[in-house]
């Protein structure tokens, strides 16, 4: 099996597997609990917290969550409860994820003022994070944008913008969307008040994700119960889920070295076949979308799968349907409809990649039209 889908999620490290079980089986008790089990799986929620926070190399607090899109969810439904009075501005790109996207469409119909800032085209010089900060006046409540789009590897210097929007206004909250990045991205490209995690798409599982929050910044939560996690997420912690989480994060190795030359050689192979239409700039090395024109992303898809190749069309989260977010990249519909995501991990081989490009070099063969 060659699976080139790991945007959509990854399988979790042997690392992870063995430390979600041994928690299960060992170190199931509450994190509430005053006993000694409790005291154990809290000293495995902070542990965990520290390994997340390193890695981050961001001082502040961590909240565990069952994944980004509440992550994104708790940010964008609770810094305008908790900021009333900083402006009804919020200032973001034009291809975020639908788990940041459909929030500001509620906020939207809510009054606030919703500023999507588009991508550059390709080949033009355009200072886009400069775009983002040049939106930001005196009634901005807050960016959000993506580190990474999960579509075509898009990279956002979330660091430039931090810096520039709290010059411009102190007030305004940057929050980061940083799914796709984290871990694939060396983090000094991250500087951000909020940051939204999720375990599954580096090797963790699903069901877990984190909210990164700076000092002095705070929110309303969004789940109201028991308080846990300071009475900002209630519900009892999966201690199992975050201890594989953290192993997470230990196990993923340094892959950017990697990641560039099978992105080369992805790239190099592909520049061979007829009709090849790349998508894909200034992205993420691990991340690479391309147009198979004449092939349908499905026909292409089901004809790779039955190589056991798993790529994926465009986005998982749109299931078919196309989102959209090549459209902002300037990718014209007819060569969305025939739109292949590969998405690479720390398993994937030169020869996967290979196997890939003969896959679609024979897909081309047959399917052409
Ligand atoms: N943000 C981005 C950029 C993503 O790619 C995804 C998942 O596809 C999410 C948020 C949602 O993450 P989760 O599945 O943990 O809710």
């Amino acid at each position: 099996m060659i699976y080139l889908d790991n945007s959509s999620t990854t399988r979790p490290f042997d690392s992870v597997i063995k430390a979600v079980s041994d928690n299960m089986a060992d170190n199931f008790g509450n994190a509430s609990s005053l006993h000694r089990m409790g005291v154990n799986a809290e000293k495995t929620l902070k542990e965990a917290k520290k390994t997340i926070l390193d890695r981050l190399s961001a001082e502040g607090e961590l909240y565990f969550t069952s994944g980004a899109t509440e992550s994104n969810n708790t940010v964008l439904f609770g810094i305008p409860k908790a900021y009333r009075h900083n402006g009804k501005r919020i200032v973001t790109t034009s291809f975020e994820h639908p788990s940041v996207a459909n929030p500001l469409k509620k906020l939207e119909e809510a009054g606030y003022e919703i500023v999507r800032v588009k991508p550059p085209k390709r080949d033009e010089a355009q200072d886009y994070e400069q775009r983002i900060i040049d939106a930001v006046d005196d009634n901005t409540l807050m960016v959000s944008a993506m580190w990474v789009n999960n579509e075509t590897g898009f990279i956002t210097d979330i660091a430039k913008i931090y810096t520039a929007v709290k010059r411009r206004n102190p007030k305004t909250i940057v929050h980061a969307d940083a799914v796709q990045g984290f871990c694939k991205l060396p983090s000094k490209g991250l500087k951000a008040d909020l940051i939204s995690l999720s375990a599954h798409k580096i090797h963790g599982t699903k069901g877990v994700g984190a909210l990164y929050c700076a000092k002095g910044v705070r929110f309303e939560p969004l789940l109201y119960g028991g308080g846990q996690q300071k009475n900002l997420r209630s519900g009892t912690e999966p201690i199992d889920l975050i201890a594989g989480f953290a192993e997470a994060v230990r196990s993923y190795p340094d892959c950017t070295g990697k990641y560039g030359a099978l992105n080369e050689r992805l790239c190099g192979k592909l520049a061979e076949l007829p009709d090849i239409a790349v998508n894909s700039y200034n992205n993420a090395k691990n991340i690479l979308n391309f147009s198979v024109r004449g092939v349908r992303s499905e026909i292409m898809l089901h004809f790779l799968e039955e190589r056991e190749i798993y790529v994926s069309s465009g986005s998982a989260c749109s299931k078919g349907k196309t989102s959209g977010v090549l459209a902002e990249f300037g990718v014209p519909d007819r060569d969305a409809d025939c739109a292949i995501r590969v998405s690479m991990s720390p398993f994937t081989s030169e020869s996967d990649i290979d196997a890939l490009v003969t896959g679609i070099a024979d897909g081309i063969v047959r399917f052409r039209r």
